[in-house]
């Protein structure tokens, strides 16, 4: 992070009339780990303002030290990015789509890629009915280890055969961070499931990637370790993050987790990423995935995640919620009447989809 010469980073408000000795101590161990200290006489006591490099200063525990009254800690080292900074803010391309910036974005496919003819028959779907991007789990992140585990590496083919003949881009989940770069030889995007959010060796090696990431957030996570394991990979020097809310526990949940749309506003607020909604994980039924959908496109987010399968009931994985490509074809036009309403515009959809609804429940 760059140093900002004017404001300081932190403050450290020392005792009520603190020996100079301690003072000096103090400075001099805050300077040890990096920081510039400029001392600031007040009535009754003193100030220090650090200044610089203060993300390692956050992890110590100063306002436990013999002298020191309190710590306040002003910039934010997690916010890398700074709203107004252009190069942060550069448009993050996924196979010709354009992420956030305005425009909207669906991504739709399978929990897991099961076979080749399937995959291609439910890309087919989801492409004539909207979606931008075609995602499918070759490496699937299973709570039981004997459960359906995915095809691996098998799936990736299949994967490169769906963007040959939909021409959709491919987003598939990387779990493993020796799989990086061979996964991004297939995948336009590569997502980071809720259990990696914490994964933090998987983190650093996709901020060395040159593929665009999609973050889930951890089902257990807060806004804050969510935003710091994005500056894992921005950091790394992969400008490329969209942060992806798909549920989070709560000990009053009617179902596993509770969709937490409310961050959207608060992301918007504190980072210039994309937010996207999986509103399929977001519930864990296909019934409430709709509902849900349309209320993360009024809360704003630049893009949905939905899992679409045509046998829901025979699917490997995640079958309950997903939306058969019927039911998929019916909320998409729902999803930009929504956008439209709310005077949002965007060009990756096109009117002839909109008007080719059949507007039937299914
Ligand atoms: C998935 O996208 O299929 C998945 C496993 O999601 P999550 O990591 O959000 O549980
Ligand atoms: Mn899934």
């Amino acid at each position: 992070m760059e140093s900002n010469p004017f404001n300081p980073e932190m403050i450290v408000i020392l005792a009520p009339g603190l020996p100079a000795t301690r003072r000096r101590r103090i400075r001099e161990r805050l300077e040890s780990v990096g920081a510039t200290v400029s001392v600031v006489d007040g009535a009754e006591r003193q100030y220090l303002e650090l200044r610089g490099e203060i993300a390692a200063l956050q992890t110590i525990a100063i306002d436990g030290w013999p002298g020191v009254d309190k710590v306040i800690v002003l910039g934010e080292s997690a916010m890398h990015w700074a709203p107004d900074d252009e190069a942060d803010c550069a448009p993050i391309q996924v196979a010709g789509q354009t992420i956030g910036q305005g425009e909207f974005t669906i991504i739709a496919g399978p929990c897991a890629i099961e076979d080749e003819e399937r995959a291609l028959r439910i890309a087919g779907r989801v492409e004539a009915a909207g979606a931008n991007l075609f995602r499918g789990g070759a490496y699937k992140p299973r709570t039981s280890p004997y459960a359906f585990q995915g095809l691996g590496k098998d799936a990736l083919p299949i994967l490169e055969k769906v963007r040959n003949q939909t021409g959709l881009g491919i987003i598939t989940e990387v779990l493993d961070p020796r799989d990086v770069e061979r996964i991004s030889q297939v995948a336009d995007m590569l997502q980071v499931g809720s259990r990696n959010m914490h994964n933090y060796s998987l983190l650093k090696e996709l901020g060395q990637a040159s593929t665009p990431v999609l973050l889930k957030r951890g089902f257990s996570s807060t806004i804050d370790e969510w935003l710091m394991a994005a500056e894992y990979i921005l950091s790394g020097g992969n400008s490329m993050v969209v942060l992806c809310e798909r549920g989070i526990r709560c000990a009053a949940a009617s179902r596993k987790v509770v969709l937490d749309l409310g961050a959207i506003s608060e992301l918007k607020k504190r980072t210039h990423l994309p937010i996207f909604v999986d509103p399929s994980h977001g519930s864990g039924e296909a019934y409430r995935v709709p509902s849900l959908a349309k209320a993360a496109v009024a809360a704003g987010a630049d893009g949905v995640l939905i899992e679409v399968h045509d046998q829901p009931s025979e699917a490997l994985s995640d079958g309950r919620q997903a939306l058969t490509p019927e039911q998929f074809e019916k909320l998409v036009p729902e999803l930009y009447s929504i956008r439209t309403a709310l005077g949002e515009t965007g060009t990756q959809f096109s009117e002839q989809v909109v008007g080719s609804s059949s507007g039937e429940d299914h």
